[in-house]
Protein backbone atom coordinates (compact mmCIF):
# COMPACT_ATOMS: atom_id res chain seq x y z
CA UNK A 1 0.00 0.00 0.00
CA UNK A 2 2.72 2.31 0.66
CA UNK A 3 3.84 1.89 -2.94
CA UNK A 4 0.56 4.00 -3.76
CA UNK A 5 1.66 6.54 -1.46
CA UNK A 6 5.70 7.15 -3.07
CA UNK A 7 4.36 7.42 -6.40
CA UNK A 8 3.47 10.74 -6.76
CA UNK A 9 6.44 12.26 -4.70
CA UNK A 10 8.82 10.29 -7.03
CA UNK A 11 7.17 11.72 -10.28
CA UNK A 12 9.06 13.88 -12.17
CA UNK A 13 7.12 14.68 -14.99
CA UNK A 14 3.89 16.13 -15.61
CA UNK A 15 2.61 14.98 -12.63
CA UNK A 16 5.80 16.14 -10.21
CA UNK A 17 7.47 19.39 -11.08
CA UNK A 18 4.75 19.92 -13.57
CA UNK A 19 1.92 20.24 -10.70
CA UNK A 20 3.77 21.96 -8.51
CA UNK A 21 5.09 25.04 -10.74
CA UNK A 22 1.89 25.09 -11.74
CA UNK A 23 0.32 25.74 -8.09
CA UNK A 24 3.16 28.90 -9.07
CA UNK A 25 5.68 27.53 -6.32
CA UNK A 26 8.66 28.85 -7.05
CA UNK A 27 11.13 27.39 -4.92
CA UNK A 28 13.98 30.04 -3.67
CA UNK A 29 17.53 28.88 -3.55
CA UNK A 30 19.34 29.33 -0.43
CA UNK A 31 20.91 25.85 0.05
CA UNK A 32 24.34 25.58 1.04
CA UNK A 33 27.45 24.29 -1.13
CA UNK A 34 27.44 20.70 -1.99
CA UNK A 35 30.46 18.89 -1.75
CA UNK A 36 30.27 15.73 -3.78
CA UNK A 37 30.22 16.86 -7.09
CA UNK A 38 33.90 18.39 -6.57
CA UNK A 39 34.95 15.05 -4.56
CA UNK A 40 33.38 13.13 -7.97
CA UNK A 41 35.49 15.58 -10.24
CA UNK A 42 38.72 15.52 -8.33
CA UNK A 43 38.71 11.91 -8.51
CA UNK A 44 37.79 11.61 -11.88
CA UNK A 45 40.34 14.44 -12.44
CA UNK A 46 42.69 12.12 -11.07
CA UNK A 47 42.45 9.25 -13.21
CA UNK A 48 41.84 11.11 -16.49
CA UNK A 49 45.50 12.63 -15.08
CA UNK A 50 46.82 9.10 -14.90
CA UNK A 51 45.43 7.46 -17.53
CA UNK A 52 46.59 10.20 -20.46
CA UNK A 53 49.92 10.74 -18.84
CA UNK A 54 53.05 10.78 -20.77
CA UNK A 55 56.38 12.00 -20.51
CA UNK A 56 58.32 14.65 -22.54
CA UNK A 57 61.82 13.13 -23.74
CA UNK A 58 64.15 15.47 -23.66
CA UNK A 59 63.00 18.03 -19.93
CA UNK A 60 61.29 14.62 -18.24
CA UNK A 61 58.23 16.40 -17.55
CA UNK A 62 54.83 14.19 -17.15
CA UNK A 63 52.00 15.96 -18.81
CA UNK A 64 48.42 15.50 -19.22
CA UNK A 65 47.46 14.56 -23.11
CA UNK A 66 43.77 13.10 -24.59
CA UNK A 67 44.40 12.65 -27.75
CA UNK A 68 46.78 10.14 -29.99
CA UNK A 69 49.74 11.71 -32.20
CA UNK A 70 47.06 10.66 -35.25
CA UNK A 71 44.52 12.81 -34.12
CA UNK A 72 46.96 15.84 -33.45
CA UNK A 73 48.72 15.72 -36.55
CA UNK A 74 45.09 15.36 -38.12
CA UNK A 75 44.19 18.57 -36.73
CA UNK A 76 47.39 20.66 -37.29
CA UNK A 77 47.41 19.60 -41.11
CA UNK A 78 43.82 21.36 -41.04
CA UNK A 79 44.60 24.54 -39.68
CA UNK A 80 47.97 24.81 -41.50
CA UNK A 81 46.13 24.55 -45.00
CA UNK A 82 43.69 27.04 -43.78
CA UNK A 83 46.08 29.17 -42.64
CA UNK A 84 47.73 28.96 -45.92
CA UNK A 85 45.06 29.02 -48.01
CA UNK A 86 44.07 32.21 -46.58
CA UNK A 87 48.00 33.89 -46.54
CA UNK A 88 50.34 35.42 -48.48
CA UNK A 89 52.66 32.80 -49.08
CA UNK A 90 56.41 33.26 -50.41
CA UNK A 91 57.40 30.82 -52.81
CA UNK A 92 60.62 31.74 -53.38
CA UNK A 93 63.66 33.64 -52.74
CA UNK A 94 66.29 33.81 -50.34
CA UNK A 95 64.31 34.05 -47.44
CA UNK A 96 62.56 31.26 -48.33
CA UNK A 97 65.72 29.30 -49.10
CA UNK A 98 67.14 29.96 -45.76
CA UNK A 99 63.64 28.92 -44.02
CA UNK A 100 63.65 25.56 -45.53
CA UNK A 101 67.43 24.67 -44.64
CA UNK A 102 67.25 26.24 -41.04
CA UNK A 103 64.09 24.24 -40.62
CA UNK A 104 65.58 21.09 -42.40
CA UNK A 105 68.55 21.25 -39.72
CA UNK A 106 66.29 21.99 -36.65
CA UNK A 107 64.07 18.91 -37.46
CA UNK A 108 66.78 16.40 -37.95
CA UNK A 109 68.23 17.35 -34.74
CA UNK A 110 64.77 16.60 -32.92
CA UNK A 111 64.61 12.89 -33.91
CA UNK A 112 61.52 12.74 -34.89
CA UNK A 113 60.36 10.94 -37.41
CA UNK A 114 56.63 10.43 -37.83
CA UNK A 115 56.44 14.39 -39.21
CA UNK A 116 56.42 15.37 -42.58
CA UNK A 117 57.84 18.59 -42.10
CA UNK A 118 56.94 21.38 -44.16
CA UNK A 119 58.66 25.33 -43.73
CA UNK A 120 57.03 28.14 -45.25
CA UNK A 121 57.53 31.75 -45.07
CA UNK A 122 54.46 34.16 -44.92
CA UNK A 123 54.61 38.26 -46.70
CA UNK A 124 53.29 39.51 -43.82
CA UNK A 125 54.20 42.74 -40.98
CA UNK A 126 53.14 40.02 -37.99
CA UNK A 127 56.60 39.31 -35.94
CA UNK A 128 54.97 35.86 -35.90
CA UNK A 129 56.08 31.80 -36.46
CA UNK A 130 54.34 28.80 -35.32
CA UNK A 131 54.53 24.76 -35.58
CA UNK A 132 51.72 23.10 -35.66
CA UNK A 133 51.71 19.00 -35.07
CA UNK A 134 52.78 16.87 -37.62
CA UNK A 135 55.92 19.76 -38.61
CA UNK A 136 53.75 22.32 -40.25
CA UNK A 137 55.98 25.66 -39.85
CA UNK A 138 55.50 28.62 -41.57
CA UNK A 139 57.68 32.11 -40.18
CA UNK A 140 56.10 35.40 -41.03
CA UNK A 141 58.49 37.63 -42.91
CA UNK A 142 57.49 40.54 -39.52
CA UNK A 143 59.91 38.46 -37.53
CA UNK A 144 63.09 38.71 -40.03
CA UNK A 145 64.50 42.03 -38.74
CA UNK A 146 64.05 40.59 -34.94
CA UNK A 147 65.27 37.10 -36.11
CA UNK A 148 68.57 39.06 -37.82
CA UNK A 149 71.00 36.43 -38.72
CA UNK A 150 70.43 32.80 -39.52
CA UNK A 151 71.41 31.71 -35.80
CA UNK A 152 68.55 34.16 -34.64
CA UNK A 153 66.32 32.36 -36.90
CA UNK A 154 67.50 29.02 -36.04
CA UNK A 155 66.46 30.29 -32.47
CA UNK A 156 63.04 31.05 -33.46
CA UNK A 157 62.55 28.13 -35.66
CA UNK A 158 63.78 25.71 -32.53
CA UNK A 159 61.36 27.26 -30.37
CA UNK A 160 58.40 26.83 -32.39
CA UNK A 161 59.40 23.60 -33.88
CA UNK A 162 59.76 22.37 -29.43
CA UNK A 163 56.10 23.05 -29.23
CA UNK A 164 55.12 20.78 -31.63
CA UNK A 165 57.09 17.99 -30.28
CA UNK A 166 57.09 17.92 -26.97
CA UNK A 167 52.61 18.60 -28.09
CA UNK A 168 51.91 21.31 -25.85
CA UNK A 169 48.88 22.10 -27.77
CA UNK A 170 47.31 18.60 -27.26
CA UNK A 171 48.12 19.00 -23.65
CA UNK A 172 46.19 22.38 -23.68
CA UNK A 173 43.09 20.66 -24.80
CA UNK A 174 43.37 18.18 -22.06
CA UNK A 175 43.35 21.47 -19.59
CA UNK A 176 40.66 22.88 -21.06
CA UNK A 177 38.82 19.73 -21.19
CA UNK A 178 39.66 19.13 -17.53
CA UNK A 179 38.40 22.93 -16.88
CA UNK A 180 35.18 22.49 -18.62
CA UNK A 181 35.00 19.44 -16.41
CA UNK A 182 35.60 21.41 -13.30
CA UNK A 183 33.14 24.35 -14.38
CA UNK A 184 30.18 22.11 -14.33
CA UNK A 185 31.30 20.32 -11.18
CA UNK A 186 31.57 23.01 -9.61
CA UNK A 187 28.14 24.68 -11.13
CA UNK A 188 26.60 21.70 -9.62
CA UNK A 189 27.81 22.30 -6.24
CA UNK A 190 26.65 25.91 -5.75
CA UNK A 191 23.16 25.56 -7.63
CA UNK A 192 21.19 25.34 -4.17
CA UNK A 193 23.17 28.44 -3.35
CA UNK A 194 21.56 32.09 -3.87
CA UNK A 195 22.37 33.60 -7.26
CA UNK A 196 24.64 36.23 -5.95
CA UNK A 197 26.81 33.54 -3.99
CA UNK A 198 26.93 30.94 -7.02
CA UNK A 199 28.33 34.20 -9.63
CA UNK A 200 30.92 35.25 -6.49
CA UNK A 201 31.79 31.13 -6.14
CA UNK A 202 31.66 30.61 -9.72
CA UNK A 203 33.64 34.17 -11.47
CA UNK A 204 36.39 33.24 -8.68
CA UNK A 205 36.85 29.77 -9.55
CA UNK A 206 37.28 31.14 -13.37
CA UNK A 207 40.18 33.63 -12.19
CA UNK A 208 41.62 30.90 -9.65
CA UNK A 209 41.40 28.33 -13.05
CA UNK A 210 43.25 30.55 -14.87
CA UNK A 211 45.46 32.20 -12.91
CA UNK A 212 46.37 29.41 -10.94
CA UNK A 213 46.56 26.61 -13.58
CA UNK A 214 46.57 27.76 -17.04
CA UNK A 215 48.64 30.91 -16.88
CA UNK A 216 51.64 28.90 -15.32
CA UNK A 217 50.78 26.19 -17.78
CA UNK A 218 51.53 28.26 -20.84
CA UNK A 219 54.61 29.83 -18.96
CA UNK A 220 55.69 26.53 -18.49
CA UNK A 221 55.21 25.39 -22.15
CA UNK A 222 57.22 28.28 -23.00
CA UNK A 223 60.28 27.67 -20.87
CA UNK A 224 60.14 23.88 -22.04
CA UNK A 225 59.97 25.42 -25.69
CA UNK A 226 63.00 27.84 -25.01
CA UNK A 227 65.06 25.09 -23.63
CA UNK A 228 64.14 22.45 -26.40
CA UNK A 229 64.35 24.96 -28.90
CA UNK A 230 68.53 25.56 -27.22
CA UNK A 231 69.03 21.90 -27.63
CA UNK A 232 68.22 21.75 -31.11
CA UNK A 233 70.08 24.56 -32.16
CA UNK A 234 73.25 23.39 -30.58
CA UNK A 235 72.68 20.08 -31.85
CA UNK A 236 72.18 21.92 -35.52
CA UNK A 237 75.33 23.07 -35.02
CA UNK A 238 73.98 26.97 -34.87
CA UNK A 239 74.99 29.48 -32.48
CA UNK A 240 72.92 28.96 -28.71
CA UNK A 241 74.15 32.65 -27.80
CA UNK A 242 71.90 34.01 -30.04
CA UNK A 243 69.04 32.77 -27.85
CA UNK A 244 69.03 35.47 -25.51
CA UNK A 245 69.86 38.46 -27.58
CA UNK A 246 66.92 37.12 -30.16
CA UNK A 247 64.45 37.78 -27.19
CA UNK A 248 65.79 40.90 -26.17
CA UNK A 249 65.16 42.33 -29.83
CA UNK A 250 62.13 40.79 -29.30
CA UNK A 251 61.13 42.40 -26.36
CA UNK A 252 62.62 45.89 -27.75
CA UNK A 253 60.24 45.04 -30.82
CA UNK A 254 56.94 44.36 -28.79
CA UNK A 255 57.65 47.40 -26.17
CA UNK A 256 56.96 49.94 -28.92
CA UNK A 257 53.67 50.68 -30.61
CA UNK A 258 54.05 47.74 -33.11
CA UNK A 259 52.82 45.09 -30.43
CA UNK A 260 54.08 41.66 -31.19
CA UNK A 261 51.50 39.17 -30.98
CA UNK A 262 54.71 36.54 -30.74
CA UNK A 263 55.53 38.03 -27.77
CA UNK A 264 52.97 39.08 -25.82
CA UNK A 265 51.85 35.12 -25.53
CA UNK A 266 55.47 34.42 -23.85
CA UNK A 267 57.16 35.25 -20.41
CA UNK A 268 59.10 38.31 -19.16
CA UNK A 269 62.15 38.48 -20.97
CA UNK A 270 64.49 38.59 -17.70
CA UNK A 271 63.06 35.75 -16.74
CA UNK A 272 63.43 33.85 -20.07
CA UNK A 273 67.18 35.64 -20.33
CA UNK A 274 68.20 34.37 -16.77
CA UNK A 275 67.13 31.02 -17.84
CA UNK A 276 69.24 30.86 -21.19
CA UNK A 277 71.77 31.44 -18.89
CA UNK A 278 71.53 28.47 -16.66
CA UNK A 279 71.39 26.68 -19.65
CA UNK A 280 74.35 27.81 -21.74
CA UNK A 281 76.99 25.59 -20.33
CA UNK A 282 75.11 22.38 -21.59
CA UNK A 283 73.96 24.08 -24.85
CA UNK A 284 77.65 24.52 -25.38
CA UNK A 285 79.14 21.58 -25.09
CA UNK A 286 75.73 19.74 -27.12
CA UNK A 287 77.17 21.81 -29.74
CA UNK A 288 81.02 20.72 -29.04
CA UNK A 289 79.60 17.18 -29.05
CA UNK A 290 77.49 16.95 -32.49
CA UNK A 291 79.77 19.83 -34.38
CA UNK A 292 83.38 19.71 -32.78
CA UNK A 293 84.78 22.93 -32.74
CA UNK A 294 83.35 24.62 -36.05
CA UNK A 295 83.22 28.21 -35.25
CA UNK A 296 79.91 29.83 -35.34
ZN1 LIG B 1 56.25 29.82 -27.56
Amino acid sequence: MSRYRRIPQMAFGRDGIGRRMGRGMVRKRSGGFRVWPILLFAGFGVIYYFSNSETNELTGRRQMIAISEDQEIALGLNSYNQILSQAPVVQGGVHYQKINEIGQRIAASTGETDFTWEFNLIDSDQANAFALPGGKVAVYSGILPIAKNEDGLAVIMGHEVAHAIARHGAERMAHQQLKQWGTMAMGVAVGEMDIGAQRGIMGAFGVGAQFGAMLPFSRKHESEADYMGLIYVARSCYNPEEAPKVWERMAEASSGNNTSEFASTHPSPRTRIEQFREWMPEALEIRKKFCGDQSF
